[in-house]
């Protein structure tokens, strides 16, 4: 092993990974550390497992409607299989993205890094010091456990998709995507689901009219909702573990999940200590060009704070990569980023919210509230809802707000006419195909409501 480089990387998750290959697909001689698997959080543990774990919990809502169809079904679920099955997939993933590195000739290096200086890491493991030109940060983030008493009784997203067997029942706390996803994941696979929040409404920040759709479908599907509660203290009850609220009350459930935000990885990486700036919740400060305060050191993904999504790693990787070593400056626009929520029913949203976009100017609002067809023939009341906010008269689109089936596949291809800027009337010229729920999209005719100097107007 050489200890002299142009590029040392730390951290193979999203950002880290496409960091090495371009930097060395561009000649740059790279390691990269990595002290747990590579592939990061998308991999092991984030995206991949939880999109898997989704479609296994979604074929409740499938059998549930079957018979409006006609079907009769039986079903049983294993937990082991879908577990086994995930694994052996993530490995495959893993050994994929070790192929990927391997190919343009980056060193991989399976050992924990700390930064020793602007142009120095540490390998903890073997006590070996490298030398670098630049030092890549990506060292992703870790989920958020509050300072309680029986804290060590909870499990986290990393402990979830490994569960021994399946709890009877779980309380998950936090209001976030990653809460009730796994919310969905859990009711979906027939576990008795309680959501605890400490707010009074699931999914802050994002648009009211899906936050109160997709509160409405997670209590369809039997989910528990208790806001404005914390948990006070876990304590071991059998097998259970006995939770106390903050109103007094205690009850038993057969798991317990934090889900409540997530810290940025720089604890004990040395960063400080070099003076590299950090931000009051440790995250790297950086540049547009993800550079620190310190030159030689950069940093990319969640451990920077800024948007916490694969794609948006990725490409902070990539525009590094290409800004340091292949002389082509480039700065990631962060300011439109389609997100989904793969919970049931599913959310799709890019670009302002009703309530921000009503305070930036004149707005219309456009709004389809229906049945999904496939829910048509069963008793399921459930509305599909897809939202247009506008500049006033047809102008710019502004926002695309989406729930239910499908909604996450939509709004990324929404996201290609909002990136170019289109109008109102670009989406009138589209042909609609029929029947789909996305032909609502192109098919409003007058707007459901407007707001003119922030006043709602109609609706
Ligand atoms: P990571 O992928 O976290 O990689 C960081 C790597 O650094 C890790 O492998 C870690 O082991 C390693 N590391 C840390 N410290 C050191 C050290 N000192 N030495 C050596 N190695 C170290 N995003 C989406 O876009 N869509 C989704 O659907 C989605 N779902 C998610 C679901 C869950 C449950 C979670 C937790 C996250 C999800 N995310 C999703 C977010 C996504 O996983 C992250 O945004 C992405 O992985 C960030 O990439 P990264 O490169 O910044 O860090």
């Amino acid at each position: 092993m050489s200890t002299t480089y142009d590029l040392v990387v730390i951290g193979a998750g999203s950002g880290g990974v496409r960091a090495a290959r371009m930097a060395a697909s561009f000649g740059a001689k790279v390691a990269i550390v990595e002290e747990y698997r590579v592939g990061g959080t998308c991999v092991i543990r984030g995206c991949v497992p939880k999109k898997l774990y989704v479609y296994a919990s979604r074929f409740h809502d499938q059998f549930d409607v079957a018979a409006s169809f006609g079907w009769s079904v039986e079903a049983s679920f294993d937990w082991r299989t879908l577990v086994d099955n995930k694994e052996k997939e993530i490995t495959r993933l893993e050994s994929a993205y070790v192929a990927n590195l391997e190919k343009p000739g980056v060193e991989i290096i399976r050992d924990r890094a700390v930064v020793t200086g602007p142009n120095s890491v540490r390998l903890v493991g073997q006590g070996t010091e490298l030398t670098t030109r630049y030092i890549l940060v990506a060292t992703g983030g870790r989920p958020n456990k509050p300072d309680i008493a029986g804290a060590e009784l909870a499990i986290t997203s990393n402990e979830a998709f490994d569960l021994p067997a399946l709890p009877h029942s779980i309380l998950i706390a936090g209001g976030g995507y990653i809460a009730v996803e796994f919310a969905t994941i859990f009711a979906g696979l027939g576990v008795h689901t309680t959501l605890i929040y400490r707010g009074d409404c699931i999914m802050r920040g994002f648009d009211e009219d899906l936050r109160r759709g997709l509160e409405a479908g997670l209590i369809e599907r039997g989910v528990k909702l208790i806001y404005q509660t914390t948990i006070d203290s876990l304590a071991r009850d059998g097998s259970d573990v006995a939770v106390t609220f903050s109103d007094g009350v205690t009850a038993p459930y057969g798991a317990v999940m934090f889900a409540i935000g997530r810290s940025p990885n720089t604890e004990g990486l040395g960063l400080d200590q070099v003076g590299v700036k950090l931000h009051s919740d440790g995250a790297v400060a950086v540049d547009a060009w993800s550079q620190s305060s310190v030159p030689s050191i950069y940093a990319v993904g969640d451990v920077t704070g800024r948007a916490a999504l694969t794609p948006v790693a990725i490409r902070e990787g990539w525009y590094f990569a290409e800004t340091v070593f292949n002389n082509n400056k480039m700065a990631v626009d962060h300011s439109q980023i389609p997100t989904a929520v793969f919970a049931d029913p599913e959310l799709g949203v890019i670009g302002l919210t009703e309530a921000e976009a009503a305070t930036h100017g004149d707005i219309d609002v456009y709004l389809a509230k229906f049945r999904p067809m496939m829910n048509t023939l069963s008793t399921r009341t459930e509305r599909m809802i897809l939202k247009l906010i506008t500049e006033k008269d047809g102008g710019k689109i502004l926002g695309c707000h989406i729930l239910g089936p499908g909604a996450a596949e939509m709004i990324q291809l929404v996201a290609i006419p909002m990136g170019m800027g289109a109008t109102k009337a670009d989406f009138d010229r589209a042909m609609a195909l029929h029947p789909s729920a996305a032909e609502e999209l192109v098919t409003f005719k007058a707007p459901s409501y407007t707001y003119r100097n922030c006043e709602k107007v109609g609706g």
